[in-house]
């Protein structure tokens, strides 16, 4: 007998529930090989043995086509004795050591579950929970790791004699495929009405005739329920959006195919990619003039959010109908998304005529995710559902566990350790008991499936802040206050892979300063550890707080106040139009008296769309910067000019742009060549302060980051403004700019400092 070697190997990463011991048996059995392979805490352990060529030939494949869904993170093997042991076998999960194992985010429904499901000879046809190895729900349904399927929400179905030859047979796709089910053993789907009664007949026929006589319907997900209505349908969506309480924020739609949505929006190679990604993200595209969409779906919008079927039910309902639907969370007004079946009637029941359901539980809430295309690559709006828990490879190791509480709206959480940051999903605006419920689950959850024990917690330092709260009474660990803005600059630095320094320009609507003021257009010198505020722009009172975030024409008074040095011209239709309760809102506003003093970029982008626009309030978060963002003439190239005065820091004169962008309103100037104009002197604004802080000795790189570089256009002309001088400009392409990226940052910070101990 020729010579035996046995390799023993340990492949970690993103390697279970992603078909890689079937295809580990595939290439062992097909070298001739012989040994086992298995799941454990760590990850996939595997022994081959056979001719020393054939297993380095093994061990080649292995680290060159792992299997398309797999994240290898490292592979590392050792030789042992040979035992002689005839025969390619497939362990069971070891259990017991550490956990180390990561679990894969949902995949969207594959090619070849698709073509069972449409052949009416398959035992699939038409089945709404097909699944393989390949495709499926991951993240959602996982509650302990191994990832097998004990550990899962489909534990109580007991598969057939027929999916559990599937399973069994290492020829098979579906060979370890843990929520492998078929109409005989998994779950089913029902039709309910408004009031959890059971209606007869097929459930996705029953759904699509309801939605096509105009009806607003419940649909359970992936990651929580959805409500639907056909897009097209104006008395639809308005019934919608009115028992949602929903007024202006842009419901999502699904689209049947790429061809739909080729007829709503315009889409190049880069969104189609995204479109079509295993994630199946919403992807936020130019809608086309002749879009067929109520005008509800997206009011005032030129851009809509369009995403493609991504779970078997999805297909069925929408290939069915043949026609787009609104899918937008299931909840009313800024609640969670419902999850539980047991919440869904009594919380949506005054909102959907009916309720298509079924009995897989989802384990972990997830939205749907939001992304972009920026320059041909991600632009991430919300993280969350196929993307959700894949794990952020980090440039520098993580010394010690470490939690980031994040910040408040669009909230997430972050664990982190070694070389990879855990980003949860989106959890939602953390200002009720039942999102910081959500978000301190969430973190026992991640804490759990991961084994990750924070040692220590990094939070924000707004004192009022829920994350705060939460931070300050965990026991036990070490404590890190990490600025908010500073946590955009290093959660746009790691995002990149980069430790700094930069000049990181961080522009949002609001966040706690050192300095007790309300920063948010701000120029930091910052690494991952520590800043300097080397620019910033004017500050302004806030009159009223939080009310002049909901009435943008305060942050118009304040401005237009400071700027003309109470001398504000009468004729302004902003003026005009708040004329009765102007002088009481300046006064509160020069007194300082509930009116905090905020340097913030997003406030004075709300400021100029209700002087320019008339946006006077708002309903939802951003709408009015997003508005003037939308105005915007993209062929105007002229731009305010603006001088920044004094040093460290300088000061971005606010006055001069808003005195620039009247005197155009009062010329007769259309809103659409000053918004542009507006955008336009802010990236001037960006490239000059860059420029002057790299001219006194600092960095050549610089970040962009903060909520209101989602604003394509002004990210767009910002970028092409600093290249043009020479500067290496980094924008987030994993994580949102917006807070969702702050637990990321306040990480990287706390672990950076962790470092220097
Ligand atoms: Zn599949
Ligand atoms: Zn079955």
């Amino acid at each position: 007998m020729s010579r035996r070697v046995r390799a023993v190997v340990l492949v970690e990463g993103v390697v279970q529930g992603v078909g890689f011991r079937p295809f580990v048996y595939g290439l062992a059995t097909g070298l001739g090989l012989d040994g086992l392979v298995g799941n454990d805490e760590r990850g996939v352990f595997i022994e081959v043995e056979g001719a020393p060529s054939t297993v380095e030939e093994f061990l080649t494949t292995l680290r060159k086509s792992p299997p398309p869904l797999a994240l290898v993170e490292r592979i590392s093997s050792g030789l042992v004795p040979a035992t002689g042991e005839a025969g390619f076998v497939i362990s069971g999960s070891a259990t017991g050591g550490p956990r180390r194992a990561l679990v894969s985010p949902d995949v969207a429904t594959c090619a070849d579950c698709l073509r069972e499901m449409g052949d009416p000879a398959d035992r699939r046809y038409g089945y709404a929970f097909t699944n393989c190895t390949n495709c499926g729900p991951r993240f959602t349904i996982v509650h302990g790791v191994p990832y097998d399927r004990p550990n899962t929400t489909m534990a109580a179905f007991k598969m057939c004699a027929d999916c559990a030859r599937e399973y069994h047979d290492p020829a098979d796709r579906r060979f370890h495929a843990q929520p492998v089910c078929c109409p005989a053993c998994g779950p089913r789907l029902r039709l309910l009405d408004s009031g959890g009664e059971e209606i007869a007949g097929d459930p996705v026929e029953g759904t699509a005739r309801l939605l096509g006589r105009g009806g607003v319907l419940a649909v359970k997900g992936l990651g929580g329920y959805h409500l639907a209505a056909l897009a097209a349908r104006a008395d639809a969506v308005t019934a919608l959006r009115e028992r949602k309480h929903r007024e202006d924020k842009p419901f999502a739609v699904m689209v049947p195919d790429l061809d739909a949505a080729r007829r709503l929006c315009d889409v190049d190679a880069a969104e189609e990619a995204l479109l079509t990604s295993r994630a199946r993200p919403i992807v936020l595209l130019r809608r086309r003039a002749d879009a067929e969409v109520a005008p509800l779906v997206a009011p005032g919008n030129r851009w809509l959010g369009l995403m493609l079927p991504y779970t078997p039910l999805h297909h069925l309902l929408l290939g069915r109908l043949g026609a787009p639907i609104v899918l937008t969370s299931g909840n009313v007004s800024d609640e969670p998304i419902v999850y539980l079946d047991e919440d869904a009637v009594p919380r949506l029941g005054g909102i959907a005529d009916a309720f298509l359901t079924h009995d897989r539980p989802i384990h972990m809430r997830t939205d749907d995710s939001v992304v972009r295309a920026f320059r041909g690559e991600d632009l991430p709006i919300r993280r969350s559902r196929g993307y959700v828990p894949h794990p952020l490879t980090l440039a520098r190791p993580v010394p010690r566990t470490v939690l980031g509480c994040g910040a408040e709206l669009k909230h997430t959480f972050c664990l982190a350790r070694d070389g990879h940051a855990f980003v949860s999903h989106h959890i939602g605006d953390l200002e009720n008991y039942e999102t910081l419920r959500s978000f301190a689950e969430g973190v026992d959850h991640f804490a759990r499936v991961f084994d990750l024990a924070p040692e220590v917690v990094a939070h924000d330092l707004h004192p009022e802040y829920l994350s705060t709260k939460y931070a300050l009474a965990r026991q036990g660990v070490d404590l890190v206050g990490v600025q908010h803005h500073h946590a955009h600059i290093a959660s746009c630095l790691a995002d990149n892979g980069v430790a700094g320094p930069v000049i990181g320009v961080a522009f949002d609507g609001l966040g706690y300063g050192e300095d007790a003021t309300l920063w948010g257009g701000e120029f930091l010198v910052a690494d991952l550890a520590g800043f300097t505020r080397a620019g910033r722009l004017a500050t302004v009172p806030m009159p009223g707080g939080a009310a002049a975030i909901r009435q943008p024409w305060r942050m118009a008074a304040a401005h237009l106040d400071a700027a003309y040095e109470g001398d504000v011209p009468a004729d302004l239709a902003v003026v005009r139009r708040n004329a009765d309760r102007w002088e009481a809102v300046v006064a509160l506003a020069r007194r300082g008296v509930s009116a905090p003093l905020t340097s913030s970029m997003g406030r004075l982008f709300d400021a100029v769309a209700t002087i320019i626009g008339g946006r006077d309030a708002i309903t939802y978060e951003g709408q009015a910067a997003i508005e003037l963002e939308q105005w915007a003439d993209q062929t105007e190239d002229g731009a305010y000019g603006c001088r920044l005065v004094g040093r460290e820091p300088f000061v971005v004169p606010c006055a001069e742009l808003v005195r620039a962008v009247v005197e155009d309103l009062r010329a007769g100037t259309a809103p659409a060549v000053i918004a542009a104009r507006f955008h336009n002197a802010i990236a001037h604004v960006v490239a000059d302060g860059c420029a002057r802080l790299r001219d006194s000795g600092g960095p050549a790189t610089v970040a962009l980051s903060g909520g209101v570089f989602q604003n394509l256009l002004l990210l767009g002309r910002a970028t092409a403004l600093l290249e043009a001088r020479g500067f290496r400009v980094l924008t987030h392409h994993r994580v949102p700019p917006n807070d969702g990226g702050i637990s990321l940052g306040q990480a990287a910070v706390a672990a950076a400092r962790d470092r220097l101990r």
